[in-house]
């Protein structure tokens, strides 16, 4: 069964950043500064204009493009991945290489398209060699996903991969918490598998499939919780005009 998304009042604008700024010259304390500020005037744009230049960690000798992220900047499902692979890495595109047709599969088979969704890595530069990211490089880059995350305000956060699970799961282990949501914050977090591990290992395929298979339910539940609430608070209102 298809699932309907509960998007159609949203625009489907793809936010992929200004290509424009690339090679510009930033000083590490300017970077800083703007990584970690809460601006009123923040966008998507910003973060990725920053990201495209940015010097905050070793990660941006050896990239040949930074890869911010993209999608609908008012995505209801964000999914957070562990950093560019190759292919990212040469057209700073985030999963855009097998693991990406992947991944494109699993949200079709969700009911979701890849616009209706936003779509970016804990670290946004490729680690050498695909090697892990090391957790000076996931520190250095964490304000950037922060800054994302409080833009869109999506109402559910799925981490792929280890290292993503454990910036909202410290100490748990992925065979142990995968798809079993968990309320942090305003946001539902949904610890999956990464793609690539399941195109690699052939048991986890159908893991991450039923994983991915959860999402409607859980957006659809949102969506009630969000609409009894908007209830609750219209009888508020009107009772108190008597
Ligand atoms: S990985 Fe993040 S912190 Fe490191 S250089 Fe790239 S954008 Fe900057």
């Amino acid at each position: 069964m298809r699932w309907e998304p509960l998007l159609s009042h949203r625009p489907m604008t793809v936010v992929t950043g200004f290509p424009g700024i690339l090679g510009t010259d930033v000083s590490p304390n300017q970077e800083r500064t703007a990584v970690t500020a809460n601006r009123a005037d923040d966008s998507l744009e910003q973060v990725a204009s920053e990201v495209k230049v940015c010097p905050l960690c070793e990660l941006c000798r050896s990239r040949t493009h930074a890869v911010p992220g993209e999608g609908n900047p008012q995505a209801r499902v964000m999914l957070v991945g562990e950093g560019p692979g190759w292919h990212e890495d040469q057209q700073g595109k985030p999963f855009v290489g097998a693991s990406g047709k992947f991944l494109s599969e699993l949200l079709t088979n969700a009911g979701l398209s890849r616009d209706e969704v936003f779509i970016t890595n804990v670290v946004k530069c490729r680690p050498p060699g695909n090697r892990d990211p090391l957790p000076d490089e996931i520190q250095a880059c964490s304000g950037y996903l922060e800054r994302q995350i409080n833009l869109i305000e999506p109402d559910v956060i799925v981490t792929l991969g280890r290292f993503s699970m454990s910036k909202f799961f410290p100490g748990e282990k992925i065979s142990k918490i995968h798809g079993l949501p968990k309320e942090i914050g305003r946001r539902l977090v949904v610890p999956m598998y990464h793609p690539a591990a399941a195109l690699h290992q052939g048991a986890l395929k159908a893991t991450i499939q039923e994983d991915f298979d959860t999402l409607p339910k859980l957006l659809a539940d949102r969506e009630r919780a969000r609409e009894t609430s908007r209830e609750r608070e219209d009888r508020h209102s009107q009772s108190s005009l008597f």
